[in-house]
């Protein structure tokens, strides 16, 4: 059976003022119905434009999707037309991104906005729209939903604001969420509330998600498998638990050590993102990597390494011809 959604070497690029950036190089992942896929890697791995580039909603120009598949329940998304797109857009795949004021138009009230999106996708009375919009207010917890629903975006706090949001992006239940750092912008009691909310919609409703963060923290909560992008590629892949208990690429193990609270101080990894114009031959990690071999330097990415279980990384320390597991283990705390 297909996947919900497959993103099958995807390419995306941005032409700037100092050269052509490959923000998402080949990049692939599967999304099965009711499950939560973490992309996650610092700011610059190329998550969000991975995310973006499903539904295309990258500006074009400079950006372009130059190649690669994204097949969502069986439909190639390349084929379709702008509007086909739009159906599928706040339709059969949500959107929740890190700002919700962006995603609020300030001269409507919540309610009109929610009885315009119900009504884009579904052919119903403004009437039973009203009505699916207090219920969905109601279900993401907006309290007094009776009054409130005739109030402006600006008068709702940042975290209330987001809940409106995913109210949108449920109206019309959504088989796939994207949601891009949707709590990032949020004080942290109101991104463990706004978490909580998106694992019980989701469990209720079977719905899949794909959520980007750079939060691993909130991967742990969240996630059934993560990918681990950098500077465009994809480094790791795995069931959830597979990852953090044994996480494999080095650049995995790095970005665990910037987790607090395992016992450990905060640590930051050294050296910086490659430049995005220019990025290094061979292992895109290696000029930070501290078990880099000459093998590194060659080629292009390392192929993906089956490390035990649903769990790939790429890394040539896993290939056959470079097995050193013990460098890997010496590294573990
Ligand atoms: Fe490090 Fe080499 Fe593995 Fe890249 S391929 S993560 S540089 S050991």
């Amino acid at each position: 059976r297909e996947p919900l959604l497959s993103v099958r070497d995807l390419h995306t690029q941005f032409d700037t003022d100092d050269g052509t950036v490959k923000a998402v190089d080949g990049v692939s992942f599967d999304v099965e119905p009711g499950e939560t896929v973490c992309l996650v890697g610092e700011s610059g791995s190329g998550k969000t434009v991975a995310c973006e580039s499903i539904t295309k909603l990258i500006p074009t120009p400079p950006g372009e999707i130059t190649g690669g598949e994204v097949r969502f329940d069986g439909e190639d998304l390349a084929d379709l037309s702008s509007k086909q797109l739009r159906q599928y857009r706040g339709g059969r795949i949500g959107h929740v991104f890190q700002n919700p004021q962006g995603a609020l138009d300030p001269v409507y009230t919540v309610g009109e906005q929610l009885v315009e999106a119900i009504r884009l996708h579904r052919d119903v009375s403004k009437k039973a729209a009203r009505k699916r919009a207090v219920e969905l207010l109601d279900r993401v917890g907006i309290g007094d939903v009776s009054e409130r629903i005739d109030d402006y975006p600006h008068q709702f706090s940042g975290g209330m604001k987001q809940r409106v949001v995913i109210a949108m992006a449920l109206a019309c239940d959504p088989d796939l969420l994207i949601a891009d750092e949707p709590t990032t912008a949020l004080d942290v009691t109101i991104q463990a509330q706004v978490l909580r909310l998106l694992n019980e919609l989701q469990e209720e409703r079977g719905m899949a998600m794909v959520f980007v963060t750079h939060d691993l923290g909130v991967v742990a909560e969240i996630a059934d498998r993560v990918v681990v992008m950098y500077a465009g590629k994809v480094m790791e892949t795995g069931d959830v638990y597979q990852v953090f208990e044994n996480p494999s690429h080095p650049y995995t193990k790095a970005l665990l050590k910037c987790l607090p609270g395992r016992g450990r101080a905060l640590e930051t990894i050294g050296g910086s993102l490659p430049d995005p114009t220019d990025p290094p031959d061979g292992c895109r990690f290696h000029p930070r990597c501290p078990h880099a071999v000459p093998a590194c330097e060659e080629g292009g990415q390392p192929a993906f390494e089956d490390v035990g279980g649903n769990h790939e990384a790429s890394c040539v320390l896993y290939g056959t011809e470079h097995e050193q597991p013990e460098a890997l283990e010496a590294d573990d705390d």
